[in-house]
């Protein structure tokens, strides 16, 4: 099992829409995709037309029995979209009690690595969304991954919000026994403005081979997929957004290249 976060600190940054086409791409190759919505706002949740706000069991369930997490209730929790090989660990809005009581709770950090451990045989591919906010979730999140996608948008102070990531990833690792390796991939980029250009320049003079060698442009077809609540792949796999997203799963596969 490949376990893949996407993370920032900032919202609007394209978490979500990454989650969506890097999972329905692996799916369309066959692989068993599960993605698991980390965010109490849901919006991967509804993309794929449950209800956060409604929905009985969700990811919460497991940080309610925390420790407890029997071998026959992750199962339980997935819903499957319609997208063949593509399953959702969903998200409820009642996850956004949860930062306010895990603080007092504590032990908290590792239900969704005790999760996947259940769920080792089942998936080959695992694609966690997260909020943007550091707490309880996003620490789960960063623990359970094996490689960790940093989106952040090419335009005017992208940095900025980039650095309290990094900061708060370099705090996880240190109680980690492995780093997390991490990619920062430029996002919802527009070739034909300055602000895109300049972003990237800079992002790349500050961080070096850690930014992706390519970007994610601005393209309609992924809003478009969200709209009609597909996978991006399974509108038009030939979009430069999607492309874009596949060539990602290359470097992300074969990172030498
Ligand atoms: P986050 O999860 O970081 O809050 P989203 O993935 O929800 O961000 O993206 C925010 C908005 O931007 C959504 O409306 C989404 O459809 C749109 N979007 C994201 N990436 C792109 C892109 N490459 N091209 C066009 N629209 C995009
Ligand atoms: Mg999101």
């Amino acid at each position: 099992m490949h376990i893949w976060a996407v993370a920032n600190q900032k919202g609007g940054v394209g978490k979500t829409t990454t989650v969506v086409s890097l999972a329905g791409l692996l799916a369309d190759e066959g692989h068993r995709v599960l993605m698991v919505d980390l965010d109490p706002h849901g919006s991967l949740t509804s993309y794929f037309r449950f209800d956060p706000d409604s929905i009985e069991h969700s990811v919460y369930d497991l940080f309610q029995v925390q420790g407890k997490i029997t071998q026959e209730l992750p199962k339980k929790l997935v819903l499957e979209t319609g997208h063949p090989n593509l399953s959702l660990l969903p998200s409820s809005t009642a996850l956004a009690t949860l930062e306010r009581h895990a603080q007092a709770q504590g032990g908290m950090g590792l239900v969704i690595s005790k999760t996947l451990a259940i769920l080792w045989e089942d998936y080959d591919y695992v694609l966690i969304d997260s909020p943007p906010v550091l707490g309880v979730l996003m620490i789960n999140a960063l623990a359970a991954c094996q490689q960790l996608i940093i989106p952040v948008q090419t335009e005017f102070l992208a940095i900025k919000g980039l650095e309290r990531m990094v900061r708060t990833l370099t705090m996880i690792n240190r109680a980690r026994k492995k780093p997390v390796p991490y990619i920062i991939v430029p996002t919802l980029f527009d070739r034909r403005t300055q602000a895109s250009n300049k972003s990237l320049r800079s992002l790349k003079d500050t961080y070096e081979d850690l930014v992706w060698h390519s970007v994610i442009p601005i393209d309609t077809k992924l809003r478009d997929a969200s709209t009609a609540g597909i996978a991006p792949s399974a509108l038009d796999s030939s979009a430069r957004g999607i492309k874009a997203y596949a060539s990602l799963i290359s470097t992300l596969k074969d990172p030498v290249n």
